[in-house]
């Protein structure tokens, strides 16, 4: 007997970032630091008093909550999974599939088209304009012709870091013919979020990350907030028990830290400002960024070469070259001032 695995997903390439052992690690946007005192020893405590023999609370109810406090939203609007990714998947098991369509507009995050190829979705894709940006007309043209049960957006995006602002969300919004995904992974990091655009009548939902601002990408927890008709929808398709009651706790201690994440974002923020200019005294091209991470090109050099020699000096950055449209192209991840300056400086001598 031969074990075959489904036809279309032969040809598909995995999402992989190398986990290399290096002294500055800027390769995959999560957070500098781990969370805040208090913040282990709380979930410790949790955990000493779990019923480990009983299933987690199935609707995850005192997480739940927490989201849609901090949000100032209804809990029934919340649907949280192991990750922003699995959220995304639930979206697509529930609204794309076999016959159906997700829009994607390139270079975005790669998940997107990944994870609706490995649901039995169609991809249409789209190009964004010259300098990166959401291209209306190329929206317009693709939502026409696909007619996509999912228009996916990334603001910020990944890698550009490029933030859509109101007005091009509102325009997209009145232009999709089924659900609009905003995700919004970075949306802590940016001026504007898509999330006060959400209604129980409209087609939207934004995704959000505990991976990178609240600094537990080791604990897998992600959430989308929407209209109640879809996360009830949501909630029947996702695996039963999917949240383990650890995460839960884990999830709805990490809010109470509000305060401290504010902080860290503000920081992160500054130092994204002192990376950036750093960055233009350098021979590269640098995108505007809205979110944890800058994308730069090298000018005249071979971006996989000067990803090589940052690595010779134990700084890994992402090696984004062979993505669409980004021939060349490295992304870097803010860190501590410290991480940042090992990059500034590998940087400098791998351009010399
Ligand atoms: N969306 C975007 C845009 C991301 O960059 C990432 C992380 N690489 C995710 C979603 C997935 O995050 P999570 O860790 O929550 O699955």
């Amino acid at each position: 007997m031969t074990i075959r695995p489904r036809d279309d997903l032969a040809l598909m390439a995995g999402y992989h970032s190398p986990q290399v052992d290096v002294a500055v690690r800027l390769n995959t946007n999560e957070a500098p630091e781990p969370p805040p005192p208090g913040f282990a020893e709380a979930v410790a405590e949790e955990v000493a008093r779990l019923a480990w023999h009983r299933y987690p609370d199935r609707s995850y109810r005192t997480l739940r909550e927490a989201i849609a406090t901090h949000h100032g939203v209804d809990p029934g609007q919340v649907f949280a999974a192991n990750g922003s990714n699995e959220v995304l998947q639930t979206l697509c098991l529930s609204y794309g599939g076999a016959g159906r369509t997700a829009a994607v507009f390139e270079p975005t995050y790669a998940l997107h088209s990944h994870i609706a190829r490995i649901t039995g979705t169609a991809v249409a894709t789209g190009e964004r304009s010259e300098d990166l940006s959401l291209d209306l007309d190329e929206v317009r043209r693709v939502l026409a012709e696909a007619s996509p049960a999912i228009t996916f957006l990334c603001s910020p995006n990944n890698p550009t870091g490029m933030l859509d602002d109101e007005a091009t969300i509102r325009a997209v919004l009145a232009l999709v013919p089924g659900l609009l995904v905003v995700d919004e992974a970075y949306g802590q990091f940016a001026p504007w979020s898509a999330l006060e655009l959400v209604r129980d009548d409209g087609p939207l939902v934004v995704t959000r990350t505990f991976s990178k601002t609240w600094s537990m990408a080791a604990a897998r927890l992600g959430y989308l907030i929407g209209p109640r008709s879809l996360v009830a929808q949501l909630d029947e398709v996702v695996l039963p028990y999917h949240l383990d009651a650890v995460k839960q706790a884990a999830g709805r201690i990490a809010l109470g830290f509000d305060t401290a994440m504010r902080a860290r974002v503000a920081s992160l923020v500054e130092e994204r400002g002192r990376l950036v200019a750093r960055l233009a005294d350098l021979p590269v091209t640098v995108w505007p960024s809205a979110a944890n991470f800058v994308l730069f090109r090298p000018h005249d050099r071979d971006g996989v070469a000067v990803w090589q020699a940052l690595l010779d000096r134990s700084v890994l950055v992402r090696d984004c070259s062979s993505w669409p449209r980004l021939d060349g192209c490295l992304r870097v991840t803010i860190g501590t001032p410290a991480e940042d300056d090992a990059f500034l400086a590998a940087l400098e001598e791998a351009l010399a």
